[in-house]
C-alpha cells in the first residue's frame, strides 16, 4: 500500500473494495452488466430525488464532458445561456457555451464572493431572451458553497431552466429536486461518490430531454441519443467504461452503507475541522469564512514567511504519503488540501502531522499569510 493519499480536488482516493470491483471483464452486453447500468442510473437518480420526474444520462470521460453535453443538448441552439460565474469552473461553462455556438452572457463575482440571486434576477428580468442558467454548487476553484437554493428560487419565478455544475458536492451535499428545482445537475464517478474516473453524468427532467432532440452540436455528446440507448436496451452507444461503472457500483454500496449524503457530508465536515484547527495552529489562513467554505477542499493563503517555498512544501508531504494541491485563485496567492475521498480522521491527522514536519524543515515559524495586506491582486 505505497499509494498516495490523494488531497486533491479529484481524482480521489478510493477504498481497497472500490479497486477490487475492477478485477474482472465484463462484455458491454453480458446480462450483468447490463442490471449494473440499470442499477448505477437508478440510484443516481434517487440520491438527487428526482424519481418520476429526473432520468441519469451517463457519458463517458471526465466531469468537463457531462457538462459539455447537457450545454450541448438542453439548450437550443436558438436559446441563450446565462452563467453565475465566481471561479474556473463557471468560466468553463461561458467558453463551453462559446465553442458550441450557444449565445451565452455571465455575471462575474470575485472568486470569495457567492454568486448573486438578486443580481440574477435583475438580469432575467431584463432580457428575456434567456432560457437557460448555469452555475456551480460548490466552486471547487475556492471551496466556496453557493446559494443555489436561492438562485433555484429565482430561476423558477421567472420560468427559466437551471443547469448545475454539481460535480464536486454531489453525494456528500444535498441536492434534491422536489426541495431545489433544476432541469440538469452535472456530476462525475469520481468525487464526493468515491469511484474511479471515467465516468460523467447528468440527472435531467424527463419532460426536457424528451424536447432536446435534434438540439446536440456533437454525436457522441448528445444526451438525447444516449438516454434514447439506454431507455431501449440498458446499453451505452458506444464503448462503455465497464470497469469504472463495476467500481462506481461498488462505490454506491458504501455511499449507502455510509448512511448516503448525510453520513458521507458528516464524514467530510469532520475532515474539514480537523484540518482547519490543525492548519490554524500553525498560524495558517484560509480564505472563506465558515459561512462560505464547503466541506470539499480548502483554501490557504500563501504564507508571508520567504522560506516558505510551495514546491519544496509539496514534494516533502508527497514524500510523506500526502498529495496536496496548488491555488487556482486569481485573487489571491494559494495552495489547497482537499477533505474528500476515502480520507477519515486518522488520515486528516497524519497530513497535519506531515505539514507540521514540512515547517520544521524549512524553518518556517508561522504559516501566516502578509498581514493586513488581504487579498494580492
Ligand atoms: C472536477 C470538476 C469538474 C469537472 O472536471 P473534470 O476534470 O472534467 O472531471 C467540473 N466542475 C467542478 C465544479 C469540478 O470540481
Amino acid at each position: 500500500m505505497s499509494d498516495p493519499l490523494l488531497l486533491t480536488p479529484g481524482p480521489l482516493t478510493t477504498s481497497a473494495t472500490v479497486k477490487q470491483a475492477m478485477l474482472h471483464d465484463w462484455g458491454s452486453r453480458d446480462a450483468a452488466f447490463i442490471a449494473m447500468n440499470r442499477r448505477v442510473r437508478k440510484r443516481l437518480v434517487s440520491l438527487a430525488d428526482g424519481e418520476g420526474t429526473h432520468v441519469c444520462v451517463p457519458v463517458q470521460g471526465s466531469g468537463t464532458f457531462a457538462v459539455e453535453a447537457a450545454i450541448g443538448t438542453l439548450v437550443p441552439r436558438e436559446g441563450k445561456l446565462l452563467v453565475l460565474v465566481n471561479g474556473a469552473y463557471g468560466r468553463r461553462m461561458v467558453q463551453i457555451a462559446r465553442i458550441i455556438g450557444r449565445a451565452c452572457t455571465s455575471i462575474e463575482t470575485a472568486e470569495d464572493v457567492p454568486v448573486s440571486p438578486e443580481a440574477l434576477d435583475g438580469a432575467l428580468a431584463a432580457d428575456v431572451a434567456i432560457s437557460h442558467v448555469a452555475v456551480v454548487q460548490c466552486e471547487t476553484t475556492s471551496g466556496l458553497l453557493n446559494p443555489i437554493e436561492a438562485v433555484a428560487a429565482v430561476c423558477a419565478r421567472h420560468g427559466r431552466k437551471l443547469l448545475i455544475d454539481a460535480m464536486s458536492a454531489f453525494g456528500a451535499l444535498p441536492l434534491e429536486a422536489r426541495q431545489t428545482p433544476f432541469d440538469a445537475l452535472m456530476a462525475s464517478s469520481n468525487k464526493c461518490l468515491e469511484g474511479v474516473p471515467g465516468m460523467g453524468f447528468v440527472i435531467v427532467r424527463k419532460d426536457s430531454l424528451q424536447a432536446a432532440e435534434g438540439n446536440a452540436h456533437s454525436l457522441s455528446l448528445d444526451l438525447f441519443a444516449q438516454w434514447r440507448g439506454f431507455e431501449q436496451n440498458d446499453q451505452w452507444r458506444f464503448t462503455p467504461p465497464t470497469h469504472v461503472i463495476a467500481a462506481f457500483d461498488q462505490a454506491l454500496d458504501e455511499h449507502a452503507a455510509e448512511g448516503g449524503v448525510a453520513g458521507r457530508g458528516a464524514r467530510y465536515r469532520r475532515n474539514m475541522h480537523i484540518l482547519l484547527e490543525g492548519m490554524a495552529a500553525y498560524g495558517f489562513e484560509s480564505l472563506l469564512p465558515a459561512a462560505l467554505q464547503a466541506p470539499i477542499i480548502v483554501t490557504f493563503r500563501m504564507p508571508a514567511d520567504p522560506r516558505f517555498v510551495f514546491d519544496a512544501f509539496y514534494d516533502g508531504l508527497r514524500q510523506r504519503g500526502y498529495v496536496i494541491y496548488p491555488g487556482k485563485l486569481t485573487v489571491a496567492d494559494s495552495f489547497r488540501i482537499g477533505c474528500i475521498g476515502r480520507l477519515g480522521e486518522a488520515e486528516m491527522r497524519g497530513a497535519v502531522a506531515a505539514v507540521g514536519e514540512m515547517l520544521n524543515e524549512l524553518r518556517v515559524r508561522s504559516g501566516a499569510p502578509h498581514q493586513g495586506e488581504g487579498l494580492v491582486a
